[in-house]
């Protein structure tokens, strides 16, 4: 029972905040929050993804740049352009690596504007440390493991980050309905969205880039947004600033709003 908790804590925790810090705080500034704030996301994000860690630089450029060119031969990460996931998930880590760890350059529009904290970013970098949450991982199981089959879901602990990636990056552009026709191939895999935070709304948030809500008809649930909506509420967050469209998805911002309006009438 507590390794059930545990494998379904850390699934939640580590997708929550990918969503909510490294993809709608970091690589789309969605919203605004304090720096104090911002440094308590941060360690949040570290602790919860641990040995799987993504920096939020390489995380924004790869993503702004997954939005710029979705589904054409320039996407970093499109199912357009790969057999497989396993072959996508290779080469995504690659183009990552490359601006995570600084040997290449991006394009100046994909630079700038997300949180960086060297220190923690260096350290959630660093093998060493990821070796020692990965170990830590292992003797939490070793405590309260009960039952054989458990010990199956020990892997999934290593490389959480890139699991939620590989469904979101796969799943999201191949499976599901489409309520936009972006020009891509991006679809909604789920109405409710319980299994990445609400990641899975792929087509309505490239039609709706810097919408904080990834869900757009009445039937869709996207539980981060309605976290955000209480983070906003008691001053966490600040959402007014979600118009700037800093950005954008594809599309002019007064074609989309026309859009949404037209399919929640
Ligand atoms: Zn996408
Ligand atoms: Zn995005």
């Amino acid at each position: 029972m507590v390794i059930i908790v545990f494998f379904v804590a850390h699934w939640q925790l580590s997708v929550f905040f990918q969503t909510f810090f490294l993809h709608r705080y970091g690589a789309h500034r969605q919203f605004e929050m304090s720096k104090g704030w911002e440094r308590f996301f941060h360690l949040c994000t570290y602790a919860s993804q641990g040995s799987s860690f993504l920096s939020p630089r390489g995380y924004g450029i790869l993503h702004r740049m997954h939005h710029a060119f979705s589904d054409t031969p320039k996407d970093p990460h499109s199912p357009e352009n790969y057999s497989n996931v396993v072959t996508m998930m290779l080469a995504t880590k690659h183009t990552y690596d490359d601006f995570a760890y600084g040997r290449k350059q991006p394009e100046a529009r994909f630079d700038g504007g997300f949180p960086e904290w060297p220190l923690v970013d260096k350290l959630g970098q660093n093998w060493v440390a990821r070796i020692a949450w990965g170990t830590a991982y292992v003797l939490f199981y070793m405590k309260f493991v009960t039952a054989p089959w458990m010990w199956a879901l020990l892997p999934a602990h290593f490389v959480m980050g890139p699991i939620h990636g590989a469904i979101v990056n796969w799943c999201g552009h191949r499976y599901g309905y489409r309520n936009f026709d972006n020009g891509d191939v991006s679809r909604n895999t789920l109405p409710f969205d319980f299994l990445t935070a609400g990641e899975l709304f792929q087509n309505n948030h490239h039609k709706f880039g810097m919408s904080p809500n990834f869900a757009a008809r009445w039937f869709e649930i996207d539980p981060t947004y309605q976290v955000m909506r209480v983070l906003n509420m008691v001053g966490i967050i600040d959402m007014t600033g979600a118009q700037k469209m800093r950005y954008p998805a594809r599309g002019t911002d007064t074609e989309a709003a026309a859009e949404a309006k037209s399919l929640a009438a």
